[in-house]
């Protein structure tokens, strides 16, 4: 059971905002979770470090290329991306305050990084870098990003009167950029309206748990009770009053064929695929790192992974098999890169240049998309329905 009084001291975290204003359960029992990294996002924080280096030094992110950040190389690809970032940064006008600390005056325990603020009075730019390329990320909506416009326009609203405030999201490598434009009055309804009842019902209702989209990072996700029901429910094609209460008897799940499935029910299923994928992943990371932590897990065991076989030293494997008399071209193989290889050495635009010509493409396996991808749907036809209903 959570004591109340306790937010006092928990981080009311713009990053996560998305999460705990639909789940207030997650708000309380994620601290009791050790915070873990990836590479991933250690890559992502060398990313932001080289381009904060290059914005505040003048410099384009190419200056920086084999340096090290966060441990990491700066590789072609991160100077490539990183450099969208940096352009669309220095085009976007204003006094910039790079990794600008915001705090909420009004809202204890909400405070957080931007990566950039623009102030270009009566418009105040709030920028962020994603470097993943998991998941693409929208502005419009985010809470995250509008509590950084509301802290910002705490921040600076004391210098300068504005009128709107615009957010951006720049995910380079995936060449995608959004942004949401609102007025002042417009931001301040939503902080009145969504953000403010949602921190009075982490108090309100601490133990409201509400599984979505959302619990893809929630640190609880592979032992919480409410997005397991869920993905039953999902996965065993039942939904709303037949759902099961709690998933204390997963031994056997039922799952449906498909072919006794109707076509809403198909469509509900697909509808929770990446969460259940998400979960199925949580639950696998948790166990292992519950053997590796020395704990039995009955059915399961660590095993040494997969390896490939290589040679010790190129140069004396190279050596020694030609000192058996045998040609080079039985040795070695030289191979043109592919096209997307090379395009990663030589960057996009180079390629573009002097080798798209020489690319063909075959058309690709049709694939299953929801509704909303940008794709144009394929022209299809199947007189014969698979469905019964
Ligand atoms: S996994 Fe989902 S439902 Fe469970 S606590 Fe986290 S956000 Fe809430």
């Amino acid at each position: 059971m959570i004591e109340h009084g306790q937010r006092a001291h928990s981080r009311l975290s713009p990053s996560s905002a998305h999460r705990w204003m639909k789940c207030p359960r997650s708000f309380w029992w994620e601290p009791d979770f050790p915070d873990s990294t990836s590479p991933h996002a250690e890559e992502g924080t060398a990313a932001h470090e080289l381009s904060e280096k290059a914005l505040a030094e003048g410099k384009d992110a190419r200056s920086y290329e084999g340096q090290t950040f966060n441990g990491y190389k700066a590789s072609e690809e991160m100077v490539t991306a990183t450099q969208l970032y940096i352009d669309a940064i220095n085009g976007t006008p204003g006094e910039h305050y790079l990794e600008e600390r915001l705090e909420h005056p009004n809202i204890a325990g909400m405070f957080g990084t931007a990566d950039d603020v623009a102030d270009d009075a009566p418009t105040l730019y709030v920028s962020d870098l994603k470097y993943g390329k998991g998941v693409q990320v929208e502005a419009p909506g985010n809470a995250q990003l509008r509590i950084y416009g509301l802290m910002a326009l705490h921040r600076f609203g004391v210098l300068n009167d504005y009128e709107t405030v615009v957010t951006r999201i720049h995910q380079p490598r995936l060449n995608h950029t959004s942004g949401e434009e609102l007025t002042v009055d417009e931001l301040e309804t939503w902080e009145q309206q969504n953000l403010i009842p949602a921190i009075n019902r982490l108090d309100d209702e601490p133990e409201t748990m509400v599984a979505g989209d959302h619990c893809r990072w929630c640190k609880a996700a592979a032992v919480c009770p409410e997005l397991a029901r869920v993905n039953m429910a999902a996965a065993e094609g039942m939904f709303e009053d037949d759902a099961p209460a709690l998933p204390t008897d997963i031994t056997e799940p039922e799952l449906p064929s498909p072919e006794s499935l109707t076509r809403d029910q198909i469509v509900a299923i697909l509808g929770h695929r990446k969460q259940i994928e998400n979960w199925l992943r949580a639950i696998e990371t948790h166990v292992s790192d519950a053997l590796q932590a020395g704990e039995e897990v009955p059915g399961y065991k660590m095993v040494a992974g997969r390896t490939q076989r290589k040679w010790e030293d190129e140069g004396q494997a190279l050596e020694a098999a030609r000192s058996a008399a045998w040609d080079d071209e039985i040795l070695t193989t030289p191979r043109l890169k592919t096209p997307a290889q090379l395009e990663k050495a030589i960057g996009k635009e180079r390629f573009r240049e002097l080798m798209e010509n020489h690319v063909s493409r075959a058309p690709g396996k049709p694939t299953l998309a929801p509704e909303s991808d940008k794709r144009p749907a394929l022209e299809l036809r199947n007189p014969e329905s698979l469905f019964d209903d």
